[in-house]
């Protein structure tokens, strides 16, 4: 089945069945059998399983083309296990403009562990293959990076990993299944924070680890979210299985409507650059066309002509985009991320950051063409 299909009908109900919707499952505790050990609902306590949460990672895991998925109360809930799998001594190679709250954890969650990491510019194969060291175990991947907007090339990158003996995450929040399956390319766990595209509407929070292999280390990880209990509630699996059905129809028009915006932007005098994969301008553009599928995502990033006055200036000038953080909604938002990003700053202060809904792209434009008219 191609994904639209899958994410409608690619898992089973595993209730009586008679509803075209699954109910919610509320109870944390499953009856055992009359041998008084078995559990014929195939579920225990619901830490460990529940029926929404599994036909949840039935359908993730499905979108992915993987063999599993472990779902999580949230996107750094997920990528925390990866990290609390890892063995004292262990070295991390991350991209320089990674998603931050991934930097926070190795550097300060993780910092009496003897965990250690090192940044590289994971856009230059040469630059990251110089990073690695001899305990070098795991090789982050996000593309495209968050906010830089910078594409990683996920088959060179396998290739080093594979050369020097690491595993891979990609975070592939932005690109989605939609437009890359990064475990195609070899990558041996995707990471999603299912609150951006996946969820769709702004209202779950959540994430998700989708393994090619149901292997050792899938079986260790699993036991940071049976265990450690970071698990998302019934309502939360189940309002995000109902994202999942219109997914497919929503994630072609955040595309489009990013693309018409992003050309609109890159001819204004008072934009001093546009970062977006789609652009023929955009460096990486013949690797975005290459690596991903038919389309671009719905991630902008910006520098506005001036500084931060200016940036600012052009955020409360918007009326149909929102200024807030977070992206993949329905609802086009808009943010200035230096000032979120705390104390290792990536972004210049005349960077917005634009996540591009699925309203008109007319009415999108028309939005930036009068509030760059009060900049
Ligand atoms: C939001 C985000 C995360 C973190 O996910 P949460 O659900 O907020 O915990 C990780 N990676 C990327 C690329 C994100 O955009």
């Amino acid at each position: 089945m191609k994904l639209e299909t899958t994410l409608i009908h690619g898992a089973k109900q595993d209730t009586d069945g008679s509803g075209i919707m699954p109910p919610i499952v509320l109870s944390t505790t499953f009856e055992r059998g009359e041998d008084g050990l078995t559990y014929p609902s195939g579920y225990l306590y619901s830490r460990y399983d529940n029926p929404n949460r599994h036909r949840l990672e039935e359908l993730l895991a499905a979108a992915e083309k993987g063999t599993a998925c472990l779902s999580f109360s949230s996107g750094l809930a997920a990528a925390l296990a990866i990290f609390q799998s890892l063995r004292s001594g262990d070295h991390v190679l991350l991209p320089d403009d990674s998603y931050f709250g991934v930097r926070n954890i190795v550097e300060k969650l993780f910092s009496g562990f003897d965990v250690t990491y090192a940044l590289c510019d994971m856009s230059d194969v040469n630059a990251t293959e110089s990073a690695i060291r001899p305990n070098t175990r795991l090789i982050w991947i996000e593309t495209p990076s968050n906010p830089g907007i910078k594409l990683t090339d996920i088959r060179a990158v396998v290739a080093l990993a594979k050369k020097y003996n690491c595993f891979t995450v990609a975070d592939n929040t932005l690109a989605t299944p939609y437009y890359t399956n990064p475990l195609s390319y070899g990558v041996d766990i995707v990471l999603h924070s299912t609150t951006k595209y996946l969820g769709g509407h702004s209202d779950l929070l959540g994430g998700a680890l989708i393994f090619r292999e149901k292997n050792e280390r899938f079986e260790f990880i699993s036991q940071f979210q049976k265990t450690g209990g970071a698990v998302p509630s019934p309502f939360d699996c189940w309002l995000l299985c109902r994202s999942l059905a219109t997914f497919s129809a929503r994630m072609p028009i955040h595309s489009s409507n990013a693309l018409k915006l992003a050309e609109y932007l890159e001819e204004h005098l008072k934009i001093e650059k546009v970062m977006y994969p789609g652009l023929k301008s955009f460096p990486q553009h013949e690797l975005a066309r290459n690596q991903m599928n038919g389309g671009f995502g719905g991630m902008i990033s910006i520098l506005v002509c001036g500084g931060r006055d200016e940036a600012l200036k052009l955020c409360a000038a918007l009326n149909i985009f929102r200024h807030a953080t977070s992206l993949g909604g329905v609802e086009s938002l808009i943010e200035h991320r230096r000032s979120v990003e705390g104390e290792h700053a990536w972004s210049p202060d005349n960077l917005l950051r634009i996540s591009v809904g699925i309203e008109s792209a007319d009415d999108l434009i028309a939005d930036f063409e009068q509030a760059l008219e009060q900049v």
